[in-house]
């Protein structure tokens, strides 16, 4: 997975992705990322050609970004979990519960990414491609810790960007 730096302050909020819906509108033609593995057919995005039929057809092919590379090229994400106060003996625990997180995302749908795991003293700083993801992994964090406050704003209208920002209770 790409790593980028992801500067909060510096987002723009990105339009819709119009692109998808072009490639929705030709029936039989194939879209690779530029960048990653991912390739386009049957409406979505996939790792590879593994569930393609239609091989043997004399195809259009174009090379693009996929839109979650084109979301990091951009500094762009859809998630952000700001998780702060951690205490040290969790630390290394919650890093490994993210990055195995990260993975079965990932590996599920190729579009489902975190971007980066930043670090800063005793708090991190998660971001992803999907809004979704970072809610389901604010509840993983909440399930796995529990002494853990969250608190959740959205962006205004139309972006759909999600702010989860998590608290470790001192005990
Ligand atoms: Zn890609």
């Amino acid at each position: 997975m790409k790593k980028n730096i992801v500067k909060t302050e510096a987002i723009e909020f990105y339009a819709p992705r119009t692109e998808e819906h072009e490639f929705v509108r030709g029936k039989t033609g194939l879209v690779f990322c530029k960048n990653c593995n991912a390739v386009y057919y049957k409406k979505s995005w996939h790792h590879n050609l593994r569930h393609y039929k239609n091989l043997a057809e004399n195809l259009a092919i174009k090379f693009l970004l996929c839109p979650a590379c084109k979301m990091i090229k951009n500094k762009q994400f859809e998630g952000e979990i700001v998780i702060l106060n951690i205490p040290d003996k969790f630390l290394k625990e919650l890093v490994h519960l993210i990055e195995a997180f990260g993975r079965r995302a990932y590996a599920r749908d190729s579009q489902h990414r975190l971007i980066e795991i930043k670090k800063d003293k005793r708090n991190l700083i998660v971001t992803s491609t999907e809004n979704q993801l970072a809610k389901q992994l604010a509840k993983k964090i909440k399930d796995a810790f529990k002494k853990v406050e969250e608190k959740i704003s959205y962006s205004p209208a139309p972006s759909d960007v999600v702010y989860i920002k998590l608290m470790f209770l001192s005990s």
